[in-house]
């Protein structure tokens, strides 16, 4: 239940005073349905408002003037504006209204008038001018003029000033709130209460009182990740208190472990290490097991589902596509099976009595190990005893279907994969209600891919080179991102390359898109990985983890619109085999010198997690459109590169304060439930489970 004083926050924006049937839609859509969304919104600039003379008028800057009206020249047509001509000791300006509404004016401003005016001047063909002033006021009303003011993001009809106006009326609605944070680190940090934080949030001084960095913006800031940390952290405890089968260990997941043709690196060993001793504890795992696509997770994976099965006990691997659930189910099955351990892969293409007979091993307990796609958590798909689910590219899943297939056992562990490398300092944010192990080692022996970017004008020659390679037997991809606004621009783009490459390079050019029916990219993509084809052009992200060993060459085409860490798993596509791989980066000339830096970043290294890293560093943390599509959550006051170091501190705040008052019931405990209400992290509300 909301506590009572937060009712005023959490009222529609309809309750502010002008906000009508029009307005409010425009409103919602630059803040959000709520007052307290309105009192969220954030200057992002400021305007200063220093009283000058006519005579030192600055063409486009806004300035004030005390001035008195000399004449007036009216317009009674909405096509021709008003003007009134003032002056002060300096000099003459003139002030510029468009609308029919010159009378009223005049009534207004009669001349000798003195006035205050404050807005933009502008040097045009009738000398200066100011178009419909800011403010135009008799002197003694001067004080109402902001002399700093702060400017809001606006949007068509609705300038930054009406939102100001909305913002000041939300203000007004804020209610005093118990102090949540621990008072001796309000006094370390010299953090102002919550309130007053507010204030000083919309009344900027200056440029420093815009910048993440200050004292209010860091409070506000650490406020939000406080409550979404507890949040995590309740649902963590929650979870350690939900009692899951102890796995009985023995050796198996060992001898399948030594009879690899490869020794596991030291970051598998201990990933591995990490899982058992979550199946050992009694309580039900929730793991991420983080790394590089070839990293070596599945094989990681497959030794604790070795282990599972020895105690008797089933398990799951779920892959969001039939070519990966094929392609894992190859990876395991040959070492499973020869440890007597019965394996199946369950796709949407089985039917009939092949399907039958699956299930009927599922349900009677003799297959211990099942891959497949979504097809494992239909209905009469039934486990004897389900008790670990192992999930890839888990955020490729919605939580509703990790939860349909973990409703299949009883308390069953979840291992999730995701071979999107978070820097750590974001670890917390993303997947603080988890355990993760870092697999941040690739197997020895791999070449890293050959990476250099060339500009779009060099097509010609890039495609030659292909064309050369394609006829020496190597595969490519191509990749074309997608840019416009609409899809079908895109994919228009997209068939134009399919046409002008299959032109040079002949028929072996296939085409995979996100509007395609799934069987159908699926067919397209098994062609490629048969080497049907030599050329694979896909117009998104398909298939992340999908492994062609005899593809070498990833061409990206406007690779500067890519993240960087996509750009990163999209080059891991290649150099998965023996032979050489290469990369080559399009872009569009010139770069930023963001962009080139971005790049080069790629040319120099091969480290999944050291990307990630350089490309928040890089992105400031602003543009973090590829963190947000794999988890980021979408904070209002945290900008993750500038607090970073406030996210370490309220990840061990949240452990500790659930670790006294498990069910927030001291004092302190009740004023932190206000704030999880204020931001809506609730102990539930929102997250993801890992599985
Ligand atoms: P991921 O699931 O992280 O993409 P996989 O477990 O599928 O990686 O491993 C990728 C490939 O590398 C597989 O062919 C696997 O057999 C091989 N592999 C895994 N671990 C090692 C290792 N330590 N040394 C050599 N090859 C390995
Ligand atoms: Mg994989």
């Amino acid at each position: 239940m909301r506590p009572e004083i937060l009712f005023p926050l959490f009222s529609p924006v309809t309750s502010l005073k002008g906000v009508g049937p029009r307005v409010a839609p425009l409103l919602e859509r630059l803040a959000g349905p709520l007052v307290r969304d309105v009192l969220w919104l954030q200057p992002h600039s400021v305007v200063r408002r220093t009283p000058s003379v006519i005579s030192a008028a600055l063409d486009g800057e806004v300035m004030t003037f005390e001035v008195v009206v000399e004449s007036l020249q009216i317009s009674r047509s909405a096509a021709r504006p008003t003007r009134i001509r003032v002056f002060d000791q300096t000099g003459f300006m003139s002030l510029v209204f468009f609308g029919a509404y010159g009378s009223q004016l005049e009534q207004r401003h009669p001349v000798n008038a003195r006035r205050v005016v404050s807005g933009k001047v502008e040097l045009s063909q009738y000398g200066l001018q100011m178009v419909h002033p800011d403010y135009m006021v008799a002197p003694e009303k001067a004080g109402d003029i902001p002399q700093v003011e702060p400017i809001y993001p606006a949007t068509e009809g609705l300038p930054p000033r009406r939102v100001r106006g909305f913002v000041v009326e939300a203000q007004s609605r804020a209610p005093e709130l118990p102090e949540w944070q621990d008072p001796a680190w309000l006094a370390r940090e010299q953090f102002p209460a919550w309130r007053e934080a507010l204030e000083r949030l919309h009344a900027p001084q200056n440029e420093a009182d815009l910048s993440p960095l200050s004292r209010h913006r860091r409070r506000l800031a650490y406020d939000e990740l406080l409550a979404h940390q507890l949040a995590m952290a309740q649902r963590k405890a929650a979870r350690r208190r939900e009692p899951a089968a102890r796995i009985v260990m023995g050796d198996l997941g060992d001898r399948i472990r030594a009879g690899l043709p490869f020794r596991f690196t030291a970051a598998q060993d201990r990933a591995l290490h990490e899982i058992r001793s979550d199946l050992i504890a009694g309580e039900r795992m929730s793991r991420l097991v983080q790394g590089d696509v070839g990293s070596g997770k599945t094989v990681v994976a497959m030794c604790a589902m070795a282990d599972v099965a020895r105690a008797g006990a089933q398990n799951a691997l779920m892959a969001p596509t039939e070519i990966l659930a094929r392609q894992h189910f190859e990876t395991i099955s040959g070492p499973l099976a020869a440890h007597g351990i019965g394996v199946i892969l369950l796709t949407g293409r089985d039917r009939g009595a092949a399907r039958a007979e699956k299930l009927r091993g599922l349900a009677t307990g003799a297959i211990k190990v099942a891959v497949g796609t979504h097809a494992l958590f239909q209905d009469d798909v039934v486990f004897q005893n389900l008790q670990m689910a192992v999930i890839d590219e888990q955020h490729r899943f919605g939580v509703a279907e990790r939860q349909r297939l973990q409703a299949k056992g009883e308390s069953v562990h979840v291992i999730a994969m995701s071979a999107t490398p978070i820097p750590r300092t974001l670890e917390l944010t993303m997947y603080g209600d988890l355990d993760v192990s870092r697999i941040e080692e690739k197997p020895p022996g791999r070449t890293p891919v050959a990476t250099r970017a060339a500009p779009m004008n060099r097509l010609d020659e890039v495609v030659a080179r292909l064309k050369d390679a394609a006829a020496g037997g190597a595969q490519a991809f191509w990749i074309c991102p997608l840019v416009s606004e609409s899809e079908l621009s895109d994919l228009a783009a997209a068939e134009m390359r399919v046409i002008a490459l299959r032109e040079v390079i002949g028929a072996g050019v296939g085409l995979v898109h996100g509007k395609m029916p799934a069987a159908e990219k699926d067919a397209v993509m098994a062609d490629f990985a048969d080497g049907k084809l030599s050329v694979l052009v896909a117009t998104t992200v398909v298939e992340v983890g999908v492994n062609v060993p005899n593809a070498t060459i990833m061409v990206i085409e406007q690779a500067e619109r890519f993240g960087l860490a996509q750009l990163h798993q999209l080059r891991g596509r290649v150099g998965r085999g023996v032979r050489e791989s290469a990369c080559v980066l399009l872009y569009d000339p010139p770069l930023s010198e963001t962009a080139q830096q971005r790049l080069d970043i790629l040319r120099r290294t091969d480290d999944g997690f050291l990307i990630a890293e350089r490309d928040l560093e890089l992105r400031g943390g602003g543009d973090a459109l590829g963190l947000r599509q794999s988890g980021l959550p979408d904070y209002v006051f945290v900008d993750v590169f500038a607090h970073r170091d406030l996210i370490a501190v309220a990840g061990d705040d949240a452990r500790l304060i659930i670790a006294r008052d498990p069910d927030l019931t001291s004092q302190r405990g009740l004023a932190l439930r206000t704030l999880q209400e204020l931001f809506d992290w609730k102990a539930g509300a929102g997250l993801r489970d890992a599985g």
